[in-house]
């Protein structure tokens, strides 16, 4: 068994650019592993915010020119999310507020700018920046044992992998001929293991069982969902009507009724981002919905169901209208599900959610670490996109944890599980408020900011100065 100093679990942004940390502060005894059969072009855009980009440019400053040179790419190879400014409207298509989008404009506001990536081209480029042999596909951890100086890392290779009823996106390539192929174990030996394997994360299920918080091992349902479709052929009449009233030249906008919110602040309703070009339109309606009322919908049944919802709160018939066409094969629901940064500090949610209730004696959060294992990004604190923040949040964790890490290794104490504890601790005091914030405001969106708490927020979230916070830690 080959033993390692770091084993990285979970080859996403999270993951990759954590070991890249390491890496370039002189940890290079590292393994980074993925359960994906082979890495292949899964995933969905990402918006990388000024306090991602900050986090990166601190873990390596190359590797943050690449992901800034990559999203420029990826922008110009998709002329269709080229949107020179996101604007927010209401049902008869005012505008209520609008954001630049400009790299530039960003840069001048929080001290660095924004970007769009595709999730596998963020982990591309990061992957690049790892020597190959460092990065292994097929290698799905299926347990960890502790043994006296270490922790065994369990792994299956060619394996068959389970549904996993929390994926963003379809894990299983259709040309892989699983069952052809025996599983194959494999096991390595780690002094420090990092869960990375987001949402539905293995390592979290592994170091919450058996302990007080074992019902915080899976992810909770946020009580928000998305039904989209995309690929809407219009007639030129619908198409230029949706442009007029609602994009006005640009692809994309996202549509609410703000009265309901102005009257009633607690209530959540549904939100429409609308995007099309020429005579071809999609949609991604974000709602609140129980799991009950989505069970088993799929096709002309999730169809009537996004016109009831927006029926109710409503939304005008041109809407309603591009909805009715939806093409019943492209319609798809998307659960949110969330591990909440916090437990003991009341973060509200919508009464449609199923959170695990809190047994009185839990008065503490659940840990992210348990003896040498630690959790970062989605594994920890996985939550809905609608604040665009996982993965820069993710990012965060990263830089605070490879400093922590290095500071560990620099004093010899990769074998003191004491020293790594309180390393752990730390980090998880320094990151945790900051989630708290960010996840309360996902939930009870932004939307119903008025312009100085959303300018109050911005400042907090984006122009936070991380790097003298890591200084700080030590
Ligand atoms: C529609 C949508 C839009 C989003 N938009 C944004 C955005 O604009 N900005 C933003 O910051 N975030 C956004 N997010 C969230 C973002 O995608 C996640 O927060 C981010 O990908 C989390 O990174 P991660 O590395 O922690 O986990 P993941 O990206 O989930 O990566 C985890 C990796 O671990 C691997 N893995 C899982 N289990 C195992 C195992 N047992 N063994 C080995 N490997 C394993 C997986 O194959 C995967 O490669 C969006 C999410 C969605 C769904």
């Amino acid at each position: 068994m080959k033993i390692y100093d770091v084993v990285v679990v979970g080859a996403g942004p999270v993951g990759l650019a954590t070991a890249i940390g390491l890496y370039n502060r002189g940890i290079t005894n590292i393994l980074v592993i993925d359960r994906t059969r082979a890495f292949r072009r899964v995933g969905q855009s990402i918006d990388l915010l000024p306090n991602g980009l900050k986090a990166l440019k601190y873990i390596d400053f190359n590797t943050y020119e690449a992901v800034k040179e990559a999203g420029f790419k990826s922008l110009e190879s998709n002329n269709f999310w080229r949107k020179p400014e996101s604007t927010l409207r209401n049902l008869a298509g005012t505008k209520i507020s609008s954001d630049v989008l400009e790299y530039d404009d960003w840069c001048r506001m929080y001290g660095e700018g924004r970007k769009t990536i595709g999730w596998y081209d963020l982990q591309t480029t990061l992957r690049k920046q790892l020597p190959a042999d460092l990065v292994l596909a097929n290698r799905r951890c299926v347990n960890l044992v502790e043994e006296s100086d270490l922790v065994r890392v369990d792994c299956l290779c060619n394996a068959q992998l389970e549904a996993n009823p929390y994926a963003y996106w379809q894990e299983h390539d259709p040309d892989d001929s699983d069952c052809e192929i025996e599983a194959i174990e494999k096991s390595f030996g780690a002094k420090l293991v990092i869960g990375a394997d987001g949402i539905n994360s293995t390592i979290r299920q592994i170091i919450y069982q058996d302990s007080a918080y074992a019902a915080f091992a899976r992810p909770e349902y946020s009580g928000f969902a998305a039904i989209t479709s995309s690929g809407i052929e219009l007639s030129n009449h619908l198409s230029n009507k949706l442009d007029k009233i609602f994009l006005e030249g640009n692809s994309v906008a996202t549509i609410i009724n703000n009265s309901i919110a102005q009257k009633n602040p607690e209530k959540d309703s549904p939100r429409m981002v609308l995007f099309g070009r020429d005579r071809t339109f999609g949609y991604i309606i974000h709602l609140p919905l129980s799991q009950q009322e989505l069970k088993q919908k799929s096709g002309q049944n999730l169809i009537n169901l996004a016109l009831k919802e927006l029926e109710i709160a409503d939304f005008p018939e041109t809407l309603k209208e591009l909805v009715a066409r939806s093409p019943e094969y492209r319609i798809v629901k998307r659960l949110y599900y969330i591990h909440r940064a916090s437990i003991s500090d009341n973060i509200s949610f919508p009464t449609t959610a199923e959170l695990v209730s809190i047994d009185r004696d839990l008065t503490l959060d659940p840990t992210w670490n348990r003896g040498r294992v630690v959790l970062v990004g989605d594994a920890a604190h996985g939550m809905p996109p609608f604040s665009s923040q996982g993965a820069n949040q993710g990012l965060e964790d990263a830089a605070v944890i490879t400093n922590s890490i290095a500071n560990l290794a620099a004093e010899n104490n990769l074998d003191n599980t004491e020293a790594m504890t309180l390393a752990f601790l730390k980090y998880e005091k320094l990151r945790r408020p900051i989630l708290v914030k960010v996840q309360q405001a996902t939930l009870k969106q932004h939307f119903s900011f008025s312009e100085t708490e959303k300018q109050k927020y911005n400042r907090e979230v984006y122009s936070r100065n991380l790097e003298e916070a890591i200084t700080a830690l030590v």
